[in-house]
């Protein structure tokens, strides 16, 4: 290899990853006995990002290429997507990756239990559950635990839950969900 710009080469199908970049990739993954994991940077959420030259690719993807060469267009929006079987969006291990169109993509998600809000390898947005944040991390919520604490104290102290639902700028539904346990199941008094 004469020139070592950490660029990619599409020729044919295949895909030329300098050494460099291969060294770089690899150095940033975390072998374990079924899933490859990607310790590199992860962009947006949960996926792994990986830099070549100014583009910012996810690490899965990447390890596709270098294993099977290029990723085939695909018509919709978002091309063909680079699926987990595992589940896992940070696993890099190429038996565990498989291509897919966007809408497989998020059957596959809602088979799996795992329909978040946002769906798309190229929004930034997927999410997994563990991401998700729950009570006051949450940017919208307009409670947080001591406020539920408080609402909860007041609704089993025999206040109306209409007057605190008006003094917490909330509805009379979110008291109600509080205390059917439907929302903030995880703050307890
Ligand atoms: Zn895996």
């Amino acid at each position: 290899m004469q020139n070592a710009k950490t660029n990619i080469a599409e020729t044919s199908g295949s895909v030329n990853f300098s050494e460099t970049t291969l060294k770089n990739f690899w150095s940033k993954v975390n072998k374990t006995d079924t899933c490859w994991i990607w310790t590199g940077c992860t962009n947006a959420v949960v996926y792994g990002g990986f830099n070549i030259g100014r583009r910012q690719v996810r690490a899965h993807r990447i390890s596709w290429m270098i294993h099977n060469g290029t990723i085939p267009k695909g018509n919709g929006y978002h091309g063909t997507c680079v699926c987990h079987s595992c589940d896992n969006p940070l696993c890099v291990n190429p038996s565990h990756l498989f291509l897919g169109s966007q809408s497989e993509n998020i059957q596959d998600m809602i088979k799996k239990g795992r329909n978040g809000v946002s769906f798309g390898d190229k929004n930034g947005m997927r999410k997994h559950p563990e991401s998700v944040q729950r009570g006051s991390l949450c940017t919208t919520a307009k409670l947080d635990e001591d406020k539920v604490i408080q609402i909860k104290k007041r609704v089993m102290g025999g206040e109306k839950q209409s007057s605190i639902a008006r003094e917490f700028s909330v509805t009379k539904t979110t008291i109600s969900y509080i205390m059917k346990r439907k929302s903030w199941r995880h703050v307890s008094i």
